[in-house]
């Protein structure tokens, strides 16, 4: 595994990503998700350019922040964010990736001490398995958060289904675009709908193709 070479060639790959859809490179975001990893990795990452970093659990989350945040990266909360939690992280977050009920919401209100920008989990495909506001569900959703001042929805987060193939996984992250579009459309308080977090190690030029601003990729980084 030889870090910075990794790191050089995904960068290189979704910036060709952006040229081909004729967006500037700089419109995308990478976040190195680093559950793979230790601290110790993680640092040697961050020394590579990394400037965001993404853990989808809490637990390890708060292990590498505490020793990290002097870095200046940027934190990413990417998985399901379980409610009893919320008060541990919150407010160590940039970003979180995963909201995913009004439940969860009302506590972040709760817990928040100061604004969090959050995206909206979209289920797109429908799929029974996976967390997230059904597309049917979405509008319902926006007017609950309305009254939440302490959440920013920047916008909205997706994952395609594990076995779907190319096509299917386009039609995805395309749908998921053109709902964000929609939604930013609104102009809605507190809900600027400008971003995109879609995209992984096996599917991040196809995101990134429809419009990703956020891809989150792992495995790349660590092979
Ligand atoms: C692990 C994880 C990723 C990264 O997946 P890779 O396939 O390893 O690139 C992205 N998003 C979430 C929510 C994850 O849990």
């Amino acid at each position: 595994m030889n870090l910075q070479e990794n790191k050089e060639f995904i960068f290189q790959q979704v910036a060709e990503a952006a040229q081909q859809a004729n967006r500037p490179s700089d419109s995308v975001s990478v976040i190195a998700v680093t559950k793979y990893v230790d601290s110790d990795v993680t640092k040697q990452l961050i020394d590579t350019g990394v400037r965001h970093i993404g853990e989808n659990r809490v637990d390890k989350f708060l292990d590498k922040y505490e020793l990290l945040k002097g870095t200046g990266v940027s934190w990413h909360l990417i998985g399901s964010l379980q409610r009893r939690k919320v008060k541990n992280v919150i407010n160590y977050v940039d970003y979180f990736h995963a909201l995913d009920s009004i439940k969860l919401a009302s506590e972040i209100q709760k817990r928040a001490e100061k604004t969090i920008k959050c995206f909206l989990q979209v289920n797109i495909s429908g799929e029974e398995s996976k967390h997230g506001f059904k597309v049917s569900e979405v509008d319902q959703a926006l007017f609950q958060i309305a009254e939440f001042d302490k959440i920013e929805l920047v916008g909205l987060m997706t994952m395609a289904p594990q076995a779907a193939s190319d096509a299917e996984i386009n039609t995805i992250f395309e749908q998921a675009n053109k709902l964000r579009i929609t939604l930013q459309n609104k102009k809605l308080k507190n809900m600027p709908f400008t971003e995109l977090s879609m995209g992984m190690s096996g599917d991040f030029k196809l995101a990134v193709q429809n419009g990703s601003t956020f891809v989150r990729i792992g495995t790349a980084f660590f092979k």
